[in-house]
C-alpha cells in the first residue's frame, strides 16, 4: 500500500473548510450502520483516523447529526458537508470523512464495520469484517497495529 506522504490536504464541497494533517493515517474504516447510511447520505461511511494533535481545520464548522453516545459530528457552515467527527472518550484520534481529503481514493477502507446492517449490494475491499462494532480499545488498537504494517 502506497500512501501519500503528509502533510495532506483536503476541504468540503464549497472549499470554505480547509483541512490539513501532518501524520499518516492511524486506520481507514468502512461502517455500514443504518446511522452512517443516513448521516452520509450513503451506501456506508467512510473514516480515516488520524491523532488528533496532527489535524487541523480552518472555516466555520456546525454540528449535526445524533450527537449521541459521545460522538459529535462537524459540517461546513456553507455547504454542510460532512467533514469529521469526534468520539467521547478517544479525545486523541479524530475520525476525518475520507471523501474531505484530495487523495481520497488512496484511504481504501482496511476495516469494514457494522456488516449486520450492510446494504446487501454494497462491498468494499477491507481486510478485516466486523459484524457490529469492535468491542473494546484492545480490539482497536490490534486493527491499528495490524493497519500499520501494511
Ligand atoms: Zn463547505
Ligand atoms: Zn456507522
Amino acid at each position: 500500500m502506497v500512501l501519500p506522504k503528509p502533510p495532506l490536504k483536503g476541504a468540503c464541497l464549497c472549499g470554505s473548510v480547509q483541512i490539513t494533517v501532518t501524520a499518516p493515517p492511524l486506520l481507514t474504516l468502512a461502517c455500514h450502520c443504518r446511522d452512517c447510511q443516513k448521516l452520509c447520505a450513503s451506501a456506508y461511511s467512510l473514516t480515516t483516523m488520524f491523532p488528533s494533535n496532527s489535524f487541523s481545520c480552518t472555516g466555520d464548522l456546525t454540528k449535526g447529526g445524533l450527537a449521541s453516545n459521545g460522538r459529535t459530528h462537524y459540517f461546513c457552515t456553507s455547504c454542510l458537508n460532512f467533514v469529521f467527527s469526534r468520539i467521547g472518550g478517544a479525545n486523541q484520534r479524530i475520525n476525518l470523512r475520507t471523501s474531505v481529503l484530495d487523495d481520497a481514493a488512496s484511504f481504501e477502507p482496511f476495516v469494514e464495520l457494522m456488516t449486520d446492517e450492510k446494504m446487501p449490494w454494497a462491498s468494499v475491499p477491507a481486510v478485516h469484517s466486523f459484524a457490529r462494532f469492535p468491542e473494546t480499545l484492545e480490539e482497536l488498537q490490534v486493527l491499528m497495529d495490524d493497519y500499520s504494517k501494511q
